[in-house]
């Protein structure tokens, strides 16, 4: 076994593996670019080396840098963790060559399935179901267009080299094939450096399941059940889970020997991931192999108890597995959510900045926290915006999801924008919670983008309620602290009225023994018990007997209470007071029509228009930067540029006003 070992990735991951390691008793290296001094994984790791600028090309992605950081510190083996070199063959080689161990398969498997096309002829000699198609080189439009037509629509055009969901159309006709043809190609150029791409049946509504597999240097492959990834957002996996709620135990044991039947091929000797795409009817096709830890491998190892970062080390050091496939038993549900700094509201684009506040469920049997970040850390526009991947365990999927959704009503981010509301509205969606998903779901039940979640109204009502009991304490602890204040005394059975979202709710609120008892509208009473006391950010209690955790703040105007992924901005005020703010005349935000702002922090890459100049809707007016992807800013109708405040180059905050019409 290893003494040390050296964690050749940053952020999660790193953080993960390390942990691993130390229960293991083996020392830790990190490596870390500028961006991340003083890192959580710098920190977490027993050395830390320094390894270049802030950009991963010029840190995490030079292959001589970490082995040179091997060697100057002695570490005998390196975990790539996913992403940056995991699936670099020629790092594998370098490694191997310097006598250091990589945690991971051979190099030959890495080349093997890092190309799709290839992947996918070898898939299809192992037995593997593959999505029908051609896999040979497509020669031009026409080409293409002849193929899609025998295969038959819809059809999915993709980059062979692709990942990360870069350089992929779906055609539903000729004319769409033409098109999606040409753009795969050069996205694909672009991103990849590789013009290849390959076209295959779309399967419609379909899912996307995984299986996990685990191989040794001995010529032992196993598999580790499956997991459900298909809430995704433009191909990007949001939500996972294991088991998956769709697969019948034959469905499972035919993927599964297919999976190793696949990695036996290539001799597959770590942990590794072999992707499906499965269709109403169960049919199950083959996508891609990763030869890596999965991001989502944290749900696997919820329900088999297996710690898949040890058994890759162990596999390494030339272990045979010590687990034989019919020693692994699936126990439960787990259900992971990505937690990233990216903004929902606005087309969820990536957020950056400082995180001020970082407060998530406390970890537990149940719940998982996979961070590689505290308050105070940096989101930077370097490296993918993640914040953590939370994770429930639960004896059945009710119990899991249940369980995630509470530890979401418990967790506070400020400073950057998150897409944890959203992740609660994923959660608490009744077709998800049926089961009855698909890739599509999140495109088909937020058509028009995520604008905020409005809550069914059982649950606005005891969010009501709760803002009810908060207003009592603030105003006891007011009259408290003030004595004099001359605060109207507070009379049980009294008549308020909560004003929520403009519409105003008629409110009874009778004291009771721990909190008290509200009737909104007509509504029965809902007991509100808690020992919630003011300044606290987080109220916990009961309404009815059952557990609510809210997030609450001051506003100026009353409280703020986020639950269930909604923001509740609610004012309870009494009868005479609701009357008199009626009267008062109503703030109006400013009008920002009239100015291009940037949506994002990002740097200025070209500005296309000048002072005076007459622009038409559609029409591009600047390319913003932010993490690696151009965004194109559009007029959103015609009209004349008054002045230009931005140049090339600039830097920019969220809402900077790039320039203002007239
Ligand atoms: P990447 O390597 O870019 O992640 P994948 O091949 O793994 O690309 O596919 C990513 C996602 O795209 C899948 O999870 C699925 O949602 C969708 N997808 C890929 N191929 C098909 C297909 N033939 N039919 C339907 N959806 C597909």
């Amino acid at each position: 076994m290893f003494d040390k070992i050296l964690i050749a990735n940053r952020g999660e991951i790193a953080c993960r593996v390390i942990k691993t390691c130390r229960r293991l008793g083996i020392k830790t290296v990190a490596v870390y670019s500028d961006a991340d001094d003083g890192a959580l994984h710098m920190r977490m790791a027993d050395e830390a080396v320094h390894i270049g600028a802030a950009a991963a090309a010029e840190s995490y992605l030079v292959i001589e840098k970490i082995v040179a950081a091997c060697k100057a510190t002695g570490a005998q083996a390196v975990h790539p963790g996913y992403g940056f070199l995991s699936e670099n063959r020629k790092f594998a080689a370098a490694l191997k060559e310097a006598g250091i161990a990589f945690i991971g398969p051979n190099p030959d498997a890495i080349y093997a399935m890092g190309d799709k096309i290839e992947s996918k002829k070898l898939a299809k000699q192992a037995g593997v179901s593959t999505v029908p198609g051609y896999l040979g080189a497509i020669g031009g439009t026409d080409e293409a267009v002849k193929i899609a037509t025998e295969i038959g629509f819809p059809v999915m055009i993709k980059a062979s080299a692709g990942g990360g969901g870069k350089g992929m159309r779906i055609a539903r006709s000729a004319d769409e094939v033409a098109q999606g043809f040409s753009s795969a190609t050069n996205e694909a150029k672009n991103s990849f450096g590789d013009d290849r791409v390959f076209i295959e049946k779309y399967i419609e509504q379909p899912r996307h399941i995984e299986i996990q597999v685990l191989g040794d240097k001995h010529g032992n492959v196993i598999y580790l059940g499956e997991r459900e990834c298909s809430i995704q957002r433009r191909h990007q996996k949001v939500v996972e889970e294991a088991p998956s709620s769709f697969l019948d135990e034959a469905t499972r044991k035919a993927m599964g020997e297919q999976a190793v039947a696949l990695s036996k091929t290539v001799n597959y000797d770590s942990a590794g991931t072999v992707e499906f795409i499965v269709g109403p009817d169960r049919s199950f096709y083959f996508l891609e192999m990763n030869t890596r830890l999965q991001v989502e491998h944290p749900v696997t190892e919820l329900i088999t108890g297996i710690d898949l970062v040890e058994q890759m080390i162990r596999v390494a050091a030339n272990e045979k597995l010590a687990i034989k496939q019919d020693d692994v038993k699936l126990d439960g549900w787990a259900v992971e959510v990505r937690i990233y700094a990216e903004d929902p509201v606005r087309g969820f684009l990536p957020s950056t900045g400082r995180l001020a506040r970082w407060r998530t469920a406390e970890e537990s049997k149940v719940i998982r926290n996979d961070t590689g970040v505290v308050e105070g850390s940096e989101i930077s526009m370097f490296y993918d915006p993640m914040i953590s991947k939370l994770c429930s365990w639960g004896k059945d999927r009710a119990q899991a999801i249940e369980t995630l959704s509470a530890a979401l009503d418990e967790t506070w981010i400020a400073g950057i924008g998150h897409n944890v509301n959203f992740l609660s509205a994923v959660l608490d969606h009744p077709r998800f919670r049926s089961g009855d998903i698909s890739t599509n779901f999140i495109a088909e039940e937020w058509p028009n983008g995520y604008a905020g979640t409005v809550l069914p109204e059982e649950r606005q009502n005891s969010a009501l309620a709760v803002a009810t009991l908060i207003h009592i304490r603030n105003e006891l602890r007011a009259r408290h602290l003030g004595g004099k204040l001359g605060l109207p005394e507070w009379v049980p059975g009294e008549e308020w009225i909560a004003i929520l979202n403009k519409r105003e709710y008629k409110l009874s609120v009778s004291d009771a023994e721990g909190g008290c008892d509200v009737k909104v509208g007509k509504g029965k009473a809902l007991k509100v018990r808690s020992g919630w006391k003011p300044g606290e950010p987080f109220f916990r209690g009961t309404v009815n007997g059952a557990t609510v955790v809210a997030r609450v703040s001051a506003r100026p105007d009353g409280v703020r209470v986020v639950h269930g992924g909604a923001e509740l901005d609610v004012a309870v005020r009494t009868p005479r007071a609701a009357e008199l703010a009626r009267l008062m005349p109503e703030k109006l935000p400013p009008d920002m029509s009239k100015y291009l702002l940037c949506p994002m922090p990002g740097l200025v890459v070209s500005i296309a228009v000048a002072d005076g100049e007459a622009v038409k809707a559609g029409q591009a007016l600047a390319v913003v930067e932010a993490m690696k992807m151009e965004n194109v800013l559009r007029a959103e109708r015609d009209g004349t540029v008054k002045k230009v405040n931005a140049k090339k180059g600039d830097s920019l905050a969220v809402d900077q006003v790039i320039l203002e019409f007239a």
